[in-house]
């Protein structure tokens, strides 16, 4: 197809609500094995991207393209299946199931929604299912969380915490990781942690996109950085290039 090497493509697409354009004819390509930067000021429209490529929110016009699949508008539970996985802005972990638990209920052997697969888990179905255990575990072992496999995601740092919501997504063994606001409440040293987290996955053979308002890691992390205001894009390109474009710097001045 016309698609080759690009594992996400976003074709015109635009999303109303109401009177509100959050989102107005963005056109935009991932390759393959990228790491892409969306940035922009508040409101421009990003986690409304995220919402519709990952299923939440259906187009009000425009097409998305997942490997030169046309997925506009599936559900979320079907673009899981079809290999995109997402973090949250605000964490998103069952409270009451242990980190293993939580890795476990995403490691997606029914291909059902999320709901089932935590409703099986309470009736005690996989429980004893030991090659789903070394896959856990394996994952844990991948993002440094074995020493917290058997804690609750409340009792741990926000910084474990936010990985944990990475290895969880991760756990589905997606082509295609949506990441939004990793980095946000997490110090230094984390974000560093974080930067090589990103660059592992990549190293894996999945493709990333990470909307991020951390500039000193979009920078070091992004091969390619699109930049969103009043729900358009404005610019796109090399990190180094795109920041030091006037539209983009004007963009900022008001946010
Ligand atoms: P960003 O992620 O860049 O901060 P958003 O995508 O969250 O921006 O929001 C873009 C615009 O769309 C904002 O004006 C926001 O208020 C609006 N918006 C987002 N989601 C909804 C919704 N579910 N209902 C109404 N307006 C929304």
């Amino acid at each position: 197809t016309s698609d080759t090497g690009v594992m996400l493509r976003i074709d015109a697409v635009s999303k109303h609500f109401r009177g509100v354009k959050a989102l107005q004819d963005v056109s935009l390509e991932v390759d393959a094995g990228q790491i892409r930067g969306i940035v922009g000021p508040n409101g421009s429209g990003k986690t409304t991207l995220f919402n519709v490529v990952s299923g939440l929110y259906k187009p009000t016009a425009g097409r998305v393209f997942l490997a030169g699949h046309d997925v506009t508008a599936a559900p979320p539970y079907r673009l899981a299946q079809a290999g995109i996985a997402r973090t949250f802005q605000n964490l998103r972990l069952f409270g009451a199931l242990s980190v293993r638990e939580n890795v476990l209920v995403a490691l997606d052997r029914t291909r059902t929604r999320s709901i089932w697969r935590y409703a099986l888990w309470q009736v005690g179905v996989w429980r004893h299912d030991r090659a789903l255990r070394a896959d856990a575990d394996a994952i844990l072992a991948r993002f440094g969380l074995t020493a917290f496999a058997h804690s609750l995601p409340g009792a741990l740092p926000y910084g474990i915490q936010r990985r944990v919501e990475i290895a969880r997504a991760m756990a589905a063994a997606p082509r295609l990781l949506l990441l939004d606001e990793p980095a946000a409440g997490l110090n230094g040293e984390e974000v560093r942690q974080l930067g090589d987290i990103v660059r592992s996955i990549r190293a894996s053979g999945v493709t990333v996109v990470v909307i991020e308002h951390n500039m000193g890691l979009v920078m070091s992390l992004c091969d390619r950085v699109t930049v969103f205001a009043n729900g358009r894009v404005i610019a796109d390109g090399p990190p180094a290039e795109v920041a030091v474009k006037p539209e983009v710097v004007e963009a900022y001045l008001g946010d």
